[in-house]
């Protein structure tokens, strides 16, 4: 694996939620429904008032937190704690079987960057022997630029990654099951690869597209596939 990442420029940007395993299960839904008794209380609102606010801003912002605090001042940490309180959260995240082997695989260094916080993302990542996999998380707690929350699909986000690796942009490689998110990538100089493994199966993305589009490089329904197109690019 080290000869691979030295010998390899390619750098990829690897999202979690939806991308490497369906988040769409036990552990996604009581995030959802904390996040959502949270705006409810701090807003002093019903339940289905902050349920929409809490999809309006995910949509909107890339991640409920942000929204919360451009929008009501509300503090990024408590949220985030309040939410993702989950104890043993991890034994009930399922990977399929084939994704370290194929992760293993790709030729080149390799980041998580996930709009969750960071250790949940460890944490799940860990539980499932998946960790040893990557260089670095880039989480939620480290998209701070300026004193502002820019995390994906943000272009200065991915300017902060660009000068982490020291790669050149057509050197990275995003894969993400969501579109916004490739869409600035692709803006930014990055190949893109479209992960519909997982993509169909939750409602937030029942609305969008399934034609791909101009600015997705690669369409992929199974994670598999990035060993052949790993094998073309690098
Ligand atoms: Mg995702």
């Amino acid at each position: 694996m080290f000869l691979k990442r030295a010998n390899s420029k390619i750098v990829w940007l690897i999202d979690l939620d939806d991308t490497l395993f369906f988040s769409g299960g036990k552990v996604m839904s009581t995030i959802n429904s904390r996040m959502t008794s949270f705006i409810q209380n701090e807003l002093s609102i019903g339940f289905e008032e902050a349920n929409r606010l809490r999809v309006e801003y995910w949509q909107r912002y890339g991640t409920t937190a942000k929204g919360m605090q451009e929008r009501h001042g509300v503090s990024f940490q408590p949220f985030l704690s309040f939410s993702h309180h989950l104890p043993c959260f991890e034994l009930y995240i399922k990977f399929n079987p084939y994704v370290g082997k194929v992760l293993g695989s790709l030729i080149g260094r390799k980041y998580i960057v996930t709009n969750s916080p960071k250790n949940y993302a460890v944490g799940v990542l860990k539980k499932n022997g998946l960790l040893r996999y990557f260089d670095e998380v880039f989480a939620l707690e480290g998209m701070w630029i300026n004193s502002q929350l820019r995390c994906k699909p943000a272009r200065l986000l991915w300017q902060r990654i660009l000068d982490k690796t020291g790669a050149k942009k057509p050197h990275h490689i995003l894969v993400d099951d969501t579109l916004a998110n490739l869409r600035t990538a692709k803006y930014m100089g990055f190949k893109t690869v479209w992960m519909r493994e997982h993509f169909n199966k939750g409602q937030v993305h029942a609305k969008q597209i399934f034609i791909r589009p101009r600015y997705v490089d690669f369409s992929v329904l199974t994670i598999k596939e990035l060993i052949k197109i790993s094998r073309r690019l690098c």
